[in-house]
């Protein structure tokens, strides 16, 4: 990312919306704008197939593996917003493991992005799919979007849930079942 460009760019954004950029308190604030901006938006410059590397496991393990509770932050395309939550991942292995902070980090390179939530639930699910090839893999994922309760309909409460099955996890009632279990009741 071009940081002095974003900079300006911020810049005049702050004219537009009726600001002095020029007043102490804005004097920096393009250019740390431009450096969050170009964090929240890393996951462009990452790719998974380097996060897994090193990372997946031999295993014989064919048990579940759940991880809960995986904070998600992103932004929505639609209106450059925050979207918060948790995601919960599930899969079941077939002959390999993923290093468990790996689940996060794919979490991460696909939430530092401009997402929809139904985008980003399935880009998960596929990326564990394509890492370690499990019998099954799901994610579930709980957010709150800023741009709804913000702007628009000001709805503070609501809460949007997406998920993404594959393998034995959309093919078998039982495996779903065990794995919405497993997660248990959404607590944003
Ligand atoms: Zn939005």
């Amino acid at each position: 990312m071009n940081e002095k460009r974003v900079a300006e760019l911020i810049h005049e954004l702050l004219i537009e919306i009726g600001e002095d950029p020029e007043r102490e308190g804005l004097l920096k604030t393009p250019l740390r704008a431009a450096k969050s901006w170009e964090f929240l938006t890393k996951g462009y410059h990452e790719r998974t197939e380097d996060i897994v590397n090193q990372a997946v496991f031999e295993s014989s393990c064919s048990n579940m593996v759940i991880v809960r509770d995986i904070e998600i932050y992103s932004l929505c395309e639609h209106h450059m917003l925050p979207f918060y939550g948790r995601a919960h991942i599930g899969y079941i292995p077939k002959d390999k493991v993923l290093g468990v902070s790996k689940l996060a980090r794919i979490a991460d390179c696909f939430g530092r992005r401009l997402q929809i939530q139904e985008r980003l639930t399935a880009q998960i699910a596929n990326a564990i799919k394509n890492a370690i090839n499990p019998e099954g893999v799901g994610v579930v994922m709980e957010c709150r979007h800023l741009c709804m309760m913000m702007r628009g309909v000001e709805k503070q409460n609501s809460v949007m849930t997406t998920s993404s099955v594959l393998g034995s996890f959309h093919d078998s009632t039982s495996t779903r079942t065990e794995f919405l279990n497993l997660i248990g009741r959404p607590h944003v």
